[in-house]
């Protein structure tokens, strides 16, 4: 099958798309289009019942592949301050993160042999959800996070905090003041970064010799795998395979020596890095991921340009399932909040004509709505209260978690759908 062209204002094709902006990564060129979601508010900006009557901006969402880091990345639409000042996101009201988080922190004290002698800091450290596991165990932390009120949250589980933006200028004065890192942590914070060569820079500069940074990121091989689409947020400025990660981290004096494969949103790597002249070898699993993407086709552009196409199918069967669901006269509910259900939403169409409300565990977002949708968002006591036939788990990453926890809707005969790899009501 012939696959469209779509011309786009320039009256080139999709594919080819020149912008101003320098790759993030190595400052090349960026004209490859990855893929295109059209117009989208920001993920997180749940709006309150008066802001329904306002204008709200919506941005631009395409993504981007350099044809020479292969780094994934969007031009820059919005300010790193507009979004991540007031964040609405606390890692602690997930209970499978916070798990997850603890059984980390168990692994790299033993790995390291780290002691009340050693010195941890993450980055992004958000509301102290991973870093509390280390001060149980007598180990010191240091906590970085942009966000006040998430911070705040940290402080009050006794663990220090720093309200500002990791960069080489944090780095070097922690690093003056005596603070140099035995461990450096970084989960999810990787890709929102605008700046990630003063970020890798700065860790650089932190990491005490023989340190160990750990940073986690959902791999990029896995969202093309699995058209993880919605994962695709304006918050988001890159998404890394193993190879754009080590080239990045190499370009600033650090060498990945060994990479871990998680199930953690929807299949995310926890990469090691040290200083490039530290002693340790590569391990085998480093070795063979980079020869697995290399198979995979991750340096080949024609990888990247198929992935569209298999976007507006994913959309176009979840479409189909709720404009049946509608006709046959059965209620959908949502499940969930997070910010990649607004991806998905926005890019899909869906308003509450599908998909009448969703709920969420956290407070921040009850009595708002969704950003662009405007779907409300209720406290989970709503999905006993109305009994929908189909509860759409919007945070699939997490949905053994969401199926434990509301297993009842069964007694109604209520069932659980997925949206993502494709829509799928579940056994
Ligand atoms: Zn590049």
């Amino acid at each position: 099958m012939m696959k469209p062209v779509t011309v786009n204002q320039y009256g080139l094709a999709m594919a080819k798309r020149p912008t101003d902006s320098p790759c993030l990564s190595c400052g090349g060129e960026l004209s490859n289009v990855f893929v295109d979601l059209g117009m989208s508010p920001l993920c997180e900006s749940f709006l309150a019942k008066e802001d329904l009557n306002k204008m709200e901006p919506f941005y631009p969402l395409v993504v981007y592949v350099c044809a020479n880091c292969w780094l994934v990345q969007l031009e820059k639409y919005v300010s790193v301050e507009e979004i991540f000042t007031e964040y609405a996101y606390f890692s602690s009201y997930s209970d499978s993160w916070v798990d997850h988080a603890r059984r980390y922190t168990d692994m790299i004290t033993e790995r390291l042999g780290l002691t009340k002698n050693s010195f941890a800091v993450e980055v992004a450290s958000n509301d102290g959800y991973l870093l509390q596991h280390f001060v149980k165990k007598g180990i010191p932390v240091l906590g970085i996070e942009p966000a006040a009120n998430v911070a705040k949250a940290a402080e009050e589980k006794d663990v220090p905090s720093l309200v500002e933006f990791f960069g080489r200028e944090c780095a070097t004065r922690l690093t003056a003041e005596g603070k140099s890192a035995d461990l450096i942590i970084g989960n999810n914070v990787l890709a929102q970064v605008h700046d990630i060569k003063n970020f890798v820079g700065g860790m650089k500069i932190l990491l005490k010799k023989g340190g160990v940074v750990t940073v986690e990121f959902p791999h990029l091989l896995r969202l093309v795998a699995e058209n993880q689409f919605d994962t695709i947020y304006h918050e988001h400025f890159s998404y890394f395979s193993f190879l754009s990660a080590t080239t990045i981290f190499k370009a600033h004096g650090l060498r990945l020596f060994d990479v871990e494969e998680l199930p953690t949103h929807g299949g995310s790597l926890r990469i090691y890095a040290c200083h490039d002249d530290d002693a340790r070898p590569n391990t085998e699993r480093a070795i063979n991921l980079l020869a697995r993407e290399e198979d995979e086709g991750f340096r080949d552009i024609a990888r990247y340009d198929a992935f569209q196409e298999r976007v507006d199918d994913t959309k176009h069967r979840l479409l189909e399932f709720l404009i049946g669901a509608r006709r046959e006269g059965k209620s959908v509910a949502g499940y969930g909040a997070p910010g990649k259900g607004n991806t998905l939403l926005n890019y899909c169409g869906i308003r509450t004509d599908l998909l009448e409300y969703t709920v969420d565990r956290n407070p921040y977002k009850h009595g708002r709505f969704l950003p662009g949708t405007h779907i409300p968002i209720f406290t989970p006591d709503k999905i006993a209260e109305t009994k929908p036939d189909y509860l759409l788990i919007l945070p699939w990453n997490l949905k053994n978690e969401i199926i434990e926890q509301n297993a009842f809707i069964r007694e109604w005969g209520g069932e659980f759908v997925v949206p993502i790899p494709e829509v799928r009501v579940l056994p």
